[in-house]
């Protein structure tokens, strides 16, 4: 029968919640309904060393760590921030060591929250063109597959312009920006190496590669866009890929992949590959159909 200390230090060794500076847990929301909109909070989770799962139920945020400050991708919407700030801050993390804010790419769900958290960190906010151009005028360029049906979001001031295979780097911590366009033109996918112990893993949080659009777009009339999607897939799969992030988690089933009561394994080094193969046959299928039907 343990003592009661040893619970505590048990509790304590397991519990992501008092891993970072072990302070007392805060209240934190329950596990996400069926119907999660898009702002809905869930509980912050470890994913691996040094990255972690601040996101809500269905939009990711992943704060990634380091002695030297971090690193927060994606800010899910205006009206997440605040339960994002609130996980970071669960998990024992203080917002004012965060650096850098980078995201994936320019949609309101995703780069929504980013004006205010980059007030509450005073962060820099580094994007990839021409995300970084939509970021800072705070609405969508009408050339994107979803303009006319998207919402827009707070402008955000001075975006650090990064290019396609270029860096972040903190001390050691180093995440390499990969052009993915197709989803938009400015997304952007991440990758970056993390041990814990003398197990190492390539992480990557892979963009979103579904051709999504207004009724009235027809991807098979934009050979650019198009080609954009098949450069990205190719990208994708062809990444050192041990965990894959996605920035809707239940693209990549990441939610049931970390936590304590994970179900499914973290890593699978054929995740990329699939996700981008999968995305693939959607967009054909897409093509095909429009093609079946008359030219308007
Ligand atoms: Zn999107």
């Amino acid at each position: 029968m343990p003592s009661r200390l040893s619970l505590i230090v048990l509790l304590f060794a397991v519990s992501p919640l008092f891993a970072a500076n072990g302070s007392a847990p805060t209240a934190t929301p329950g596990p996400c309904p069926a119907d999660a909109g898009w702002s809905e909070p869930t509980r912050p989770a470890h994913i691996f060393a040094n990255t972690w799962y601040v996101g809500t139920c269905t939009i990711s945020a992943i704060l990634v760590t380091s002695p030297k400050g971090h690193i927060l991708i994606d800010a899910a919407t205006d009206a997440a921030a605040p339960a994002i700030e609130a996980n970071i801050r669960a998990l024992g993390f203080r917002l004012a060591d965060i650096r850098y804010l980078v995201n994936s790419h320019e949609h309101y769900d995703h780069i929504g929250g980013l004006a205010r958290l980059q007030h509450d960190t005073g962060a820099t906010v580094v994007a990839r063109e021409p995300a970084a151009t939509a970021l800072e005028r705070g609405s969508n360029d009408e050339t994107d597959p979803q303009s006319g049906i998207l919402e827009g979001f707070p402008a955000v001031a001075h975006v650090r312009r990064i290019a396609d295979g270029e860096s972040v780097t903190l001390g050691d911590l180093r995440l390499t920006a990969h052009a993915t366009a197709g989803h938009t033109a400015g997304s952007t996918s991440w990758t970056w190496n993390a041990c814990e112990g003398e197990t190492c893993h390539t992480l990557v949080y892979a963009d979103s590669l579904t051709a999504v659009s207004r009724d009235s777009y027809r991807f098979s009339d934009h050979d650019d866009v198009v080609a954009a999607f098949r450069a990205a897939f190719e990208t994708v799969a062809g990444l050192p890929c041990d965990i894959l992030m996605t920035p809707h988690p239940g693209a990549s089933g990441l939610l049931a992949r970390i936590g304590p009561s994970a179900t499914e394994a973290l890593v699978d080094a054929g995740a990329c590959k699939r996700y981008a193969e999968s995305a693939a046959t959607r967009l054909g299928a897409r093509l095909a159909r429009e093609r079946g039907q008359a030219t308007p």
